[in-house]
């Protein structure tokens, strides 16, 4: 937008001048013809790109008119635990990190889904306590900013506050620890309005096997699985990133609801347990769930999930046993270390939209959403670096041919979908 077009007069008066000044001997004869014969092929160019020039500047403000008007949901960011350590202000626009208000709503992105993620070397009583300090960060900027962020607890409140030109905020839990075995804690974290849980983190916990932790119980406990059905008869949403393979189709046997992988990718693009499997993704369709396109540049991107490999095999696998303050300053350290390694990675944005690609051949385009996973991923991916950058996403998509209808689901359609007939109106 904005930005200056050449046009036929301006190319027609140029080359008048041009004349001119060889009329008055300005160059010789020979040179002359050299000078307008190399301008002619620069022009001939100029004129051939004119038409890709002009499309991916319409698809750019296609894209910006379309992520103004979706209702545009993000299933999963880690931006709680900035607010926690940094006590930024998500009123402002922030000059680091992804995601805050003015850069949500330049994004599309009305409905983001802040996680109260606990790492999972808090237990039991530690893991609950830490949850409520999550929350009571979150209702902090909720104070603060009642004009621009309100709290929703269902798909109606989500309309009625995406209406009012504010960002409707949903809360969800990452990692099962964080119910320390106890469904009496689940019932009161879905009463403080939290409307989904990430069934396991980092850690295999003590009812289901995450797929980066050591497979204990063979996937889901019967625990595990009264989890699964507390869940759905209480509405909470069933979020399946991070579980291992096992754990998924267990829960896929039991739920009577469709679930949520709010931040995984393909792992056909990038081979981490992370991602899913093709045959995960159908599996997912046929439940009715979605999966929201993780943006870690190393979950889209061979070459980045080998630099993560490398990492996470050097990671001292630690867990501390610490309680009350030390603990949280063990957390803290933690955090301010990962933080301090941003970088863009070898993904792009037309990765991520090849992953989103994937999975509507795969698992059809009602089975596939957004989860970019921001303020919680070290390495991203080139023009998706923060939340206002979405846009980029939707201009890819429009290039290879999607429709309006199609990226409204997309970006948040899917996801209101599961939210309206698992946690209701
Ligand atoms: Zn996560």
């Amino acid at each position: 937008m904005g930005r200056k077009r050449w046009r036929w007069s301006q190319l027609i008066s140029w080359g008048q001048a041009t004349w001119r000044l060889n009329s008055h001997g300005f160059f010789g004869q020979q040179h002359f013809r050299r000078y307008m014969r190399s301008t002619l092929a620069c022009i001939a160019v100029f004129v051939g790109l004119c038409p890709s020039i002009t499309s991916s500047q319409d698809a750019n403000d296609r894209a910006h008119h379309i992520q103004n008007n979706v209702l545009g949901i993000d299933g999963h960011n880690d931006t709680v635990q900035r607010v926690v350590y940094e006590n930024v202000d998500l009123g402002n626009r922030l000059s680091d990190g992804m995601i805050d208000i003015p850069r949500l709503h330049a994004g599309g992105v009305h409905v983001p889904f802040f996680a109260l993620w606990v790492p999972t070397y808090y237990k039991g009583s530690e893991a609950v306590r830490r949850t409520l300090d999550l929350r009571d960060a979150m209702q902090r900027v909720l104070d603060k900013h009642p004009d621009q962020i309100e709290l929703a607890t269902s798909a109606r409140d989500i309309e009625r506050i995406v209406g009012q030109s504010k960002i409707a905020a949903v809360l969800t839990v990452e990692g099962g620890h964080q119910i320390a075995n106890d469904l009496a804690v689940l019932r009161m974290y879905r009463r403080m309005g939290i409307l989904s849980m990430t069934l396991t983190h980092f850690r295999s916990n003590d009812w289901a096997d995450s797929s980066t932790g050591k497979p204990e119980h063979n996937g889901l406990t019967d625990f595990g699985k009264q989890v699964v059905h507390e869940m759905n008869s209480i509405g909470m949403i069933v979020d399946i990133s991070h579980v291992s393979d096992k754990t998924f189709y267990d829960v896929l046997q039991v739920t009577s609801k469709p679930v949520i992988a709010s931040h995984s990718s393909c792992r056909s693009m990038s081979d981490v347990p992370r991602n899913m499997t093709d045959d995960m993704l159908r599996a997912l369709a046929r439940n009715g769930g979605v999966v929201g396109v993780n943006f870690a540049a190393s979950f889209l991107n061979q070459q980045d999930a080998e630099e993560l490999k490398r990492k996470v095999s050097n990671e001292n696998a630690l867990e501390p046993n610490l309680a009350g303050t030390e603990l949280d300053q063990f957390a803290a350290k933690e955090y301010f270390e990962d933080k301090g390694e941003f970088k863009v990675g070898h993904a792009t944005v037309e990765d991520a939209a090849k992953c989103i690609d994937h999975i509507v051949k795969i698992a059809g385009i009602e089975h596939v959403g957004i989860g970019s996973d921001f303020d919680g991923i070290t390495l991203v991916p080139y023009d998706l670096e923060d939340v206002s950058k979405i846009p980029n996403l939707t201009a890819t998509l429009l290039n290879r041919g999607y429709s309006e209808d199609d990226i409204k689901k997309i970006m948040g359609e899917n996801f209101l979908r599961v939210i309206r007939e698992v946690v209701g109106n």
